[in-house]
């Protein structure tokens, strides 16, 4: 089992300025995976879970500091929506994924946002999420994600717990969902990155939608 709490699929977000320079090569790979992804057996996935068996204790162990690694990945979409439904600006609770990459004129560059924290996840509030209907995928899929098509499990108190059937399907049709959308923001990303280019000043984050200088 996975000691990490949050874990986006590695092998597909773990840049570097050496993959980008093999641009085409990679995204044919992951043109590749996500045909693989799209012919994922959800009903196959749906009865792994069942076995393995979750049901969540509301202890909020994963949005908490002290009980490991509680980072949030987040996509573009994923902060328009919150911005939408919170009315907060994408700089008040999101931040660019710390980075030692830097440009010629010392301008750090990143690939990844992540929810802001405060130790905890700042939309965490008396022990609930404060954006439970509009959470990421990360959260709305915890314990489980997917790596190389196969199931994964991270460390969890729900782990073992009953299921229902029907709850199997959702959660196998919401990983299934977040698999495809995270090749799909690889394979964006990768099409528009244009180098490490000083083209602004401070940190400049990388994703699907082009480069944000902050
Ligand atoms: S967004 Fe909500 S579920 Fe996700 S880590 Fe923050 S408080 Fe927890």
């Amino acid at each position: 089992m996975e000691k990490r709490h949050h874990k986006r699929h590695s092998a597909f977000m773990q840049y570097d300025k050496s993959r980008f320079q093999m641009n085409k090569r990679k995204i044919t790979t992951l043109l590749k995976a996500l045909d693989e992804a799209i012919g994922i057996d959800e009903t196959k996935l749906a009865k792994e879970i069942e076995s393995i068996g979750f049901k969540c204790r509301r202890c909020a162990h994963c949005c908490r500091a002290e009980y490991g690694d509680n980072t949030v990945f987040i996509f573009p979409s994923e902060i328009r929506r919150i911005s939408e439904k919170t009315h907060l600006l994408r700089d008040d609770f999101v931040m660019p994924t710390p980075s030692q990459d830097r440009d010629s004129k010392g301008n750090i560059h990143t690939f990844e946002w992540i929810l802001r924290k405060n130790g905890d996840c700042i939309f965490l509030k008396k022990g609930s999420c404060g954006i439970y209907e509009s959470r990421p995928y990360i959260c709305k899929t915890y314990p489980f994600y997917l790596m190389d098509g196969r199931l994964m499990i991270s460390e969890c108190e729900g782990i073992g717990g009953d299921i229902s059937e029907e709850d199997c399907h959702k959660l196998a049709w919401l990983l299934k969902e977040r698999y495809i959308a995270e090749i799909k923001e690889s394979i964006a990303l990768l099409e528009k990155f244009r180098g490490f280019n000083p083209t602004g000043s401070g940190v400049c984050v990388h994703d699907s939608e082009g480069e944000h200088w902050i």
